[in-house]
């Protein structure tokens, strides 16, 4: 049977950690606390060791508050909605700027952190929205509305 991956957090340090799900107890790798894999939530359960480390990382991200930065990985423990969410008001934000006129990226970087999304990621969505036509580069750094905007 292959082996099935547990992600959980230490009670005591608000930590994450992978681990095998056929055992009973587990050590903290953080604060060195006992865990006891049978009363503890198990946030995710998967046979993917890249996929335990990414929920970890998000969970880790969770606990600590700074999950907006991770929206965009939150594929395995966010609702399945959030990520299309956050991706819709993203394209809808840029196609009402571009309804403006051409925009830079700095404008963009506000606008989105305006709408509460995490202007660091503003490269990223730019990119996108590039590539899926939503939005054209007529000039360099100056952003209009695209063909499939
Ligand atoms: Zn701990």
């Amino acid at each position: 049977m292959p082996r099935v991956l547990a992600v959980l957090a230490c009670p005591r340090c608000r930590h994450a950690k992978v681990c095998d799900s056929t055992q009973k107890t587990t050590t903290c790798g953080h604060c060195s606390a006992k865990l006891d894999l049978r009363v503890l939530r198990r946030h995710v359960e998967t046979e993917s060791a890249d996929e335990a480390q990414r929920a970890a990382g998000l969970l880790n991200a969770r606990l600590a508050g700074r999950l907006d930065a991770f929206l965009e990985e939150a594929v395995p423990v966010a609702p399945p909605s959030k990520p299309g969410d956050q991706a819709t008001r993203v394209r809808k934000l840029a196609r009402d700027l571009a309804a403006l006129g051409p925009f830079d990226a700095q404008r963009f970087t506000a606008e989105l952190s305006g709408a509460g999304l995490d202007p660091s990621a503003a490269d990223e969505h730019l990119a996108r929205l590039l590539a899926a036509g939503v939005l054209i580069e007529p000039r360099r750094g100056r952003y209009a509305a695209g063909p499939g905007s």
